[in-house]
């Protein structure tokens, strides 16, 4: 392994500096997705800042009604919070769908959403490809495919963005707080991670040097009903084939309120607002529920080996629906 830095900050101000939006710097939380990375040669950096130790570590209720994570949080205390199991059940199931106990017990929020794809080509340094090693090419686009993105990819990549956390916070019109070099800012949660573009090296809108600092979950959500499905080859500890998170509100057999994220599909949580849009103010029937989701996965491009991820993601998408249409509503 190449010799890094190694710094363990106290404060905010303390890791952004040490980073120093250095290209070969990094934040390490649990380390859970970064150490394996490390070992595989793939990340190589030269300084990493240790941010366990930073006060980034509640849930709390903000006077607005807001739920404030801080970016070092686990994966398991979320998932077992009382206020998120109560109020974002779709976030608590996201999160319990995700990998294994032992991983869920050091991941961090933050660290969840800049976990890297587990496209195998990108995992082997013997490959090419241009998420690790610009313009090397895409080894998956001809190769072993059968996991990868049918909506939003691109010549360059055809990746998918590994996290069920960051698809329930898509749905539930989550903000990522971050703090960088020019101070504090928000970003939200749907339009935190990029599609691949010309630029697949890029996963985030995250500015050099930027840290997460937290997830604001809003009160518009709160006690909706809502729900995350995922389905995957096993039955845990498994990425998604493709997963769906919603929340739903009807009243009197009418979609008052609705908000569909995919995952499994593209290179980021896939906000189906072409969906949402078809079924607001609209009746809360099957049928309506299966022409919107189609009308969402009407511009999927499936791949050599994947085009069954495209009924997998309606049929998943439209039993969810159908089942929270039934749910009680909160008052
Ligand atoms: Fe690399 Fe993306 Fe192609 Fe995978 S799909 S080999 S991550 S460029």
């Amino acid at each position: 392994m190449k010799p890094f830095r190694y710094v363990r900050a106290r404060t905010v101000e303390e890791a952004t500096a040490a980073h120093g939006g250095r290209p070969d710097a990094r934040y390490l939380g649990g380390g859970t997705n970064l150490v394996d990375l490390m070992k595989l040669g793939v990340e190589q950096p030269g300084t990493l800042v240790a941010v366990q130790d930073l006060p980034l570590d509640t849930v709390e209720e903000l006077p607005d009604g807001s739920l404030r994570v801080g970016a070092t949080v686990s994966n398991s205390d979320l998932a077992a919070h009382p206020l998120a199991r109560g109020r974002y059940p779709v976030l608590s199931q996201a999160l319990l769908a995700g990998a294994s106990g032992q991983l869920r017990n050091m991941a961090t929020t933050g660290g969840n959403l800049l976990q890297r794809t587990r496209c195998p080509y990108f995992q082997d340094t013997g490959k090419p490809c241009n998420k690790r090693e610009p313009g090397s090419g895409c080894g998956a686009r001809d190769g072993v495919h059968r996991d990868h993105a049918v909506l939003g990819h691109s010549p360059q990549c055809i990746a998918t963005h590994p996290s069920d956390m960051a698809v329930a916070l898509a749905a539930l019109d989550a903000q990522v707080e971050l703090h960088g070099s020019a101070g504090a800012r928000t970003l939200p949660a749907a339009d935190f991670h990029r599609l691949p573009g010309d630029r697949p090296e890029r996963d985030t809108e995250i500015e050099p040097g930027e840290l997460i600092t937290g997830v604001l979950l809003p009160p518009t959500t709160a006690g909706l009903p809502s729900a995350y499905r995922k389905a995957r080859d096993r039955a845990s500890y498994a990425f998604a084939l493709a997963s769906v998170a919603v929340v739903l509100d009807v009243r009197d057999g009418v979609v008052r309120d609705v908000r569909i994220a995919f995952g499994g599909l593209a290179h980021r949580p896939w906000r189906a607002l072409r969906a949402e849009q078809a079924l607001v103010n609209g009746p809360a029937t099957d049928d309506a529920f299966r022409r919107a989701v189609d009308a969402e996965l009407a511009d999927a491009a499936p791949l050599r080996d994947n085009a069954f991820k495209v009924p997998l993601a309606r049929n998943v998408a439209c039993d969810v629906l159908r089942r929270l249409a039934g749910a009680p509503t909160a008052s």
